[in-house]
């Protein structure tokens, strides 16, 4: 274990804390939006020279595919003369330039859209800065969100840095996850009484012994975009990997030189995520009210809008494989899209 800067705060939070012990979620926070030290909050990680490789940084077509996607879900809308396109957790801004480069082309939507970022990082809004140039505007949360307007929401590998908890059935009591010190002063994980706050995210199907990871934090960020979706009209797009139906199992992983890494090795220096459950996302979307298709692989998504037609213009296979073939990103990653007001059903599910 790496002695980093942000261990003497964890350390503190322990001290503090009733059993000397803090959840994951709690964790997760701390290693990746602590102001001073955590993860994202001072460094730029993707790249080649960073920890990890998002799908747009991989090719312009992801982004370009979406930017179309996103010009016909505006034409659904009704091509709204003012509307809000968001996009949470933006990165580099790759994504969100590669989209508005294809979006420009399509009469009167620049003029039409508010581009707006959610973002929490100082050194990423720096870099979206130079990336997009100016007109755009960022926010810290959702409430921030001009009121009223129509919005598309797009999201890629932003859920999974969201924190979870992880809680075991042990007969009849549910036991929480947590992380404490060692007599040796290491961190090591260790199990508290559930607090009663979790219980409603607690399966009550599943079985003894297997660790459960639930996350208030995605759903109430989920049914957020979705209640805002439902009252104003439009359509949002999550990209992440993960499962569309709902399996227990740890799959809390850190990475760190394109490559897995004990994720209490080094508080901070590392990225850290988990697999994104879509079944209970979809299940809270519905529940607000907005349509919400089946969730499809991101294979079948950027194959059904027609990757291999710009791949072969650009002459660019290997980079589509790298997206869409099964044992690259094809599978992993899934598409989760909820919209209502549309005049037609997105395109790609
Ligand atoms: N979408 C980009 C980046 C994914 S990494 C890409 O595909 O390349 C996750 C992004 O979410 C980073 O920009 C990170 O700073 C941001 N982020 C993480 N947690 C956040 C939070 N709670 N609020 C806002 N942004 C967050």
């Amino acid at each position: 274990m790496v002695k980093t800067p942000l261990c003497a705060v964890i350390e503190e939070r322990l001290r503090s804390s009733p059993h000397h012990a803090i959840n994951i979620a709690e964790y997760m926070n701390l290693c990746l939006a602590h102001p001073q030290h955590g993860y994202y909050m001072t460094r730029d990680p993707f790249g080649l020279a960073g920890d990890f490789t998002t799908a747009p940084e991989i090719s312009q077509m992801f982004g370009e595919i979406i930017g179309a996607w996103v010009v016909d879900i505006w034409h659904k809308m009704g091509s709204p003369a003012d509307f809000i396109l968001l996009e949470c957790g933006p990165g580099r801004g790759t994504l969100m330039a590669d989209m508005l480069r294809v979006a420009a082309k399509a009469s009167g939507f620049l003029s039409s859209a508010r581009i707006i970022l959610q973002e929490i990082s100082p050194v990423l809004k720096a870099k979206q800065g130079e990336t997009l140039g100016s007109g755009i505007t960022w926010i810290a949360g959702l409430d921030e969100i001009p009121p009223a307007l129509p919005l598309i929401i797009i999201a890629n590998e932003f859920l999974d840095a969201l924190p979870v908890h992880q809680v075991i059935r042990r007969a009849a009591n549910w036991h929480e996850r947590v992380i404490s010190l060692t007599p040796e002063g290491l961190l090591c994980f260790t199990e508290q009484e559930m607090p009663q706050d979790l219980r409603p995210f607690a399966p009550p199907d599943a079985p003894d012994n297997l660790i459960v990871e639930i996350s208030p934090a995605r759903l109430h960020y989920l049914g957020h975009c979705a209640v805002l979706i439902r009252a104003r009209g439009g359509a949002g797009l999550w990209i992440d990997y993960g499962a569309a139906h709902t399996g227990h199992g740890d799959t809390l992983q850190a990475a760190r030189a394109h490559s897995f890494a004990d994720p209490l090795a080094a508080p901070g220096l590392a990225d850290l995520t988990t697999h994104v459950d879509f079944e209970v996302l979809r299940a809270a979307a519905l529940s607000a009210g907005v349509s919400c298709p089946r969730v499809v692989t991101q294979g079948a998504f950027l194959t059904s809008l027609g990757i291999a037609h710009r791949a072969a213009k650009l002459d660019r296979a290997d980079d589509m494989h790298r997206l869409v073939a099964p044992d690259q990103m094809g599978h992993l990653f899934k598409v989760l899209c909820c919209h209502h007001g549309l005049s037609a059903p997105p395109e790609g599910f």
